[in-house]
């Protein structure tokens, strides 16, 4: 690699980049070839929200695994920007989206009906037949629009307004949700927030890591909340790990929880168990267990 980087002197950030672009190859091929196959080693995982006061798993966030043949699991912060830029994201969200409908039906015919967030990343929102796509699978798989929600990060909202408006706008005619995530990270004006079809906001799981009474992120979070609420939002923490991080958060006011602190993203079949189980919504664990 380093003769490939010009010259006999080795050059290890050169080589890292070659190493890195040839990486990237190699894993748009993997990938390419996954989603050919139906999908195959591509896994939805689901990691509950949770209610805070009540304690019932108001949702799942369905969340991709890709467990490579030969790499291990790959990270969806690594490969989902490798769809991006090679073009395979309409395909790969294509594949969630049905796959996550899919299952929401399979929960169904079990007795579980559980409302469903699917991420959507700022490429797939340019994509002109997103609607119709998501319309089709939603009618394909007889999926009740209210049932599932789509997060965009906040940053991808405020990327091209006035197409992601309309874009948010046909979306919300469907009747499905839209959650704002990540907030906290972008830089989205009150009057565009406020136009938004959005029904929820996540902060960011950043702010909830600082979390400590009277710091920084303490007025932040409590900002957000009270924004979000005048906004008619309800508002969800991501990332809450501790239980002081939990306190901090029912005492400002935040509606629900998600964190490993109550579950970590699991397979489907895991999901279903949890949700009958004591942890699970309906015989949910004491406040502050
Ligand atoms: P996100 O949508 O903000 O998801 C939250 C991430 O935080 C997930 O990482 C989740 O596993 C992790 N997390 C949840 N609770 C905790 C906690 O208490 N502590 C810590 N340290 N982490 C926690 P994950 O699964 O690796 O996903 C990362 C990002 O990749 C997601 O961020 C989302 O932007 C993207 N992503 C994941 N699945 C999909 C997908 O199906 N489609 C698209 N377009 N993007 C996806
Ligand atoms: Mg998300
Ligand atoms: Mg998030
Ligand atoms: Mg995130």
């Amino acid at each position: 690699a380093a003769k490939r980087a010009g010259g006999s002197v080795h050059c290890f950030y050169e080589a890292d980049m070659a190493n890195d672009a040839e990486m990237q190859i190699a894993l748009q091929r993997d990938l390419r070839h996954a989603l050919d196959h139906g999908g195959k080693g591509l896994e939805l995982y689901y990691q509950p929200k949770i209610h805070a006061i009540s304690r019932q798993t108001t949702a799942v966030e369905a969340l991709i695994r890709w467990h490579h043949p030969t790499r291990g699991t790959v990270s969806p912060v690594q490969f989902i920007p490798i769809a991006e830029r090679f073009g395979l994201i309409g395909a790969l969200g294509d594949w969630v989206i049905n796959d996550a409908f899919r299952q929401m039906r399979q929960w169904q015919k079990e007795g579980l009906r559980m409302r469903v967030a699917v991420n959507l990343s700022m490429h797939q929102l340019r994509q002109n037949d997103l609607v119709e796509r998501i319309s089709k699978a939603l009618r394909e798989h007889r999926i009740e629009p209210d049932l599932v929600t789509f997060e965009v990060t906040e940053s991808a909202a405020m990327e091209d307004t006035q197409t992601s408006l309309r874009m948010f706008d046909q979306l919300a005619a469907l009747g499905v949700r839209l959650s704002i995530d990540d907030f906290g990270t972008g830089y989205s004006s009150l009057a565009y927030l406020r136009k938004l079809p959005a029904r929820q906001l996540k902060i960011d799981r950043s702010f909830i890591k600082d979390l400590q009474p009277e710091g920084d992120s303490y007025a932040i979070v409590l900002a957000v909340v009270q924004l979000a609420h005048a906004l008619g939002l309800n508002v969800v923490a991501e990332g809450v790990e501790t239980a002081e991080q939990e306190r901090i958060l029912l005492q400002i006011g935040c509606d629900s929880l998600q964190g490993f602190r109550y579950a970590k993203p699991m397979p489907a079949k895991r999901l279903a168990i949890w949700a009958a189980s004591e942890e699970g919504p309906d015989h949910g664990a004491p406040l502050g267990f």
